[in-house]
């Protein structure tokens, strides 16, 4: 694998869905092996995630204590940006969001959309019995809610992810004027969007996050901060499809992704 890449977005045992043989100690010996230039590890925080069945827990202190631990072992053989994965939820979850982020040297944050106050967005709950374009509404309305309110994240993650989930894409004029508050909202509070190569590893790469258009529309307004991730969840998903996000890039003419460190995105050519 060529030098510059940089995998942005994975998770490890600390996160409640990742293999529990993937510490973080051997997340950072997999990229190195693989080549990579730079990672950042984003467990997630999902303060008062509604499913009890799955809880999305995370023990705070013991994360940020192996993040330090892992920048100490392995800062001198590879980029390493201690991260998380945030979960938006519009209200308390958000102040429990700001307490982690704001208490810790956390080099990169990504803030996402997986679960209304109810139930996680990939559940039947979110989806039985409605429309595709009610289903949209909420998800956006609870991305756009959050974003309003919460100021203490670098990227928004999978972007448009609700249409990982959808019984059939949801149609453009659904989504659009969603997605270009949203794309305003990042361009005007200095953030960036991620592109997470997750969808191709699944084959639904047609429902890319972001899709191609999506990208294009960030690149028109003036967006200039993109993160490339791979959101891998064991060991051998990490780096996966980096080279399929750095192409959507070119073709939406952007020439640089982001690298974050210490909260701020150093511009490396691509
Ligand atoms: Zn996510
Ligand atoms: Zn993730």
């Amino acid at each position: 694998m060529a030098k510059n890449h940089f995998d942005q977005h994975m998770h490890s045992a600390f996160s409640y869905d990742a293999e529990p043989q993937n510490t973080i100690g051997h997340v950072i010996e997999t990229a190195i092996a693989k080549g990579l230039a730079g990672i950042a590890v984003t467990d997630h925080l999902d303060p008062l995630w509604p499913d009890e069945a799955a809880p999305s827990t995370l023990d705070v202190p013991a994360y940020e204590a192996a993040l330090t631990a892992a920048e100490n072992a392995y800062g001198d053989r590879i980029r390493f940006a201690k991260g998380i994965e945030l979960g938006f939820i519009p209200g308390e979850a958000l102040r429990i969001c700001e307490d982690a982020v704001s208490g810790y040297p956390y080099d990169f944050v990504i803030g996402s959309v997986h679960s209304s106050a109810e139930t996680p967005i990939d559940l039947p709950p979110f989806h039985e019995g409605r429309a595709v374009k009610d289903i949209v509404d909420e998800y956006y309305t609870i991305l756009l809610d959050s974003i309003r309110h919460y100021k203490n994240y670098d990227v928004i993650g999978h972007i448009n992810g609700i249409d990982r989930y959808t019984d059939g894409f949801a149609p453009k004029k659904a989504y659009m004027p969603y997605i270009d508050e949203i794309l305003r909202a990042v361009i005007k509070d200095g953030k960036g969007i991620e592109i997470n190569t997750s969808a191709f590893r699944y084959g639904i790469g047609s429902r890319g996050t972001p899709t191609q258009p999506i990208l294009g529309r960030y690149k028109e307004l003036g967006g200039e901060i993109v993160t490339i991730g791979s959101d891998a969840h064991r060991a051998a998903d990490i780096g996966a499809f980096l080279e399929k996000g750095e192409e959507m890039l070119l073709a939406a003419g952007f020439r640089h992704i982001a690298v974050y460190q210490n909260r701020q995105p150093e511009f490396v050519k691509l």
